[in-house]
């Protein structure tokens, strides 16, 4: 039995490639998956649990399928951090906090999307701790439909103009924010996203007290770490349809 571990799919009605790997992926682990673990931005943008494009339902009706099969986690990422209750209660999936730990083949494992980790990003952290205040976000869900998806793709633009004004290094994970939190949670493990680098930094492991595992978005393909009782492995995923566009990372 294997444990799943993906982020960053950044779903969206525009790319259906990455749906369909999605589902497809989804397909082909029912029947053996211990448990799915989605670590944040599984959609692009979601404006509420009450989206009800018929895109947003479809996601849902399938993860609801899932999560009769095995159990299907997931935590919040930068781009989905409005899914709530009524998200979890039509799914089946069960929300996490943003810091999770979790005991993998005996090994205490913390689990994050990886935003928290880009400490360098001033300008990001402030917009953070703005969009995940309970009053700013019930203020935005108090919002019709169609004024909340016109916000949304205002800060999506917004974030794309931030974005090329940055430094790759300055929206990197900062290692002393990993060594922090991985010693706050006595975990010898790091499972997160969000960069968009995939990698198993092994190399880094006397640094930040633990093996760093990143998870790679679906944009030109899909990225999954499988873990089982043999180790962890993290595998590129190809997309059966080839793709042309590409999104930002983030
Ligand atoms: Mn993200």
């Amino acid at each position: 039995m294997s444990t799943y571990f993906i982020s960053d799919l950044h779903l969206l009605e525009s790319r259906p490639q990455a749906t369909q790997a999605f589902t497809d992926f989804l397909n082909r682990i029912r029947d053996h998956a211990e448990a799915l673990y989605i670590l944040g931005d599984l959609f692009e943008v979601w404006v509420g649990d009450d989206d009800d494009a018929p895109f947003a339902s479809s996601i849902r009706e399938r993860l609801l399928q899932q999560s009769q099969s095995h159990p299907v986690a997931f935590l919040r990422g930068n781009r989905d951090f409005l899914i709530g209750e009524r998200f979890s209660a039509e799914t089946g999936v069960r929300v996490l906090d943003d810091e999770t730990v979790i005991d993998l083949h005996g090994e205490r494992t913390l689990l994050l999307h990886g935003d928290t980790l880009c400490t360098d990003d001033v300008g990001y952290q402030a917009f953070r701790r703005t969009c995940r205040n309970p009053a700013w976000q019930h203020q935005l869900l108090a919002q019709p439909l169609a004024a909340r998806r016109a916000f949304a793709a205002q800060v999506r633009a917004a974030s794309a103009d931030a974005m090329s004004g940055k430094s790759e290094a300055i929206m990197d994970a900062n290692l002393d924010a990993v060594r922090e939190v991985m010693a706050r949670h006595a975990c010898t493990r790091l499972i997160h996203g969000h960069t968009h680098r995939p990698a198993v930094h092994e190399a880094q492991r006397a640094q930040v007290g633990g093996l760093r595992i990143v998870l790679g978005d679906w944009y030109e393909q899909g990225s999954v770490l499988v873990v089982d009782h043999n180790g962890a492995d993290l595998q590129a995923l190809r997309f059966t349809v080839s793709t042309s566009d590409s999104g930002s990372a983030g």
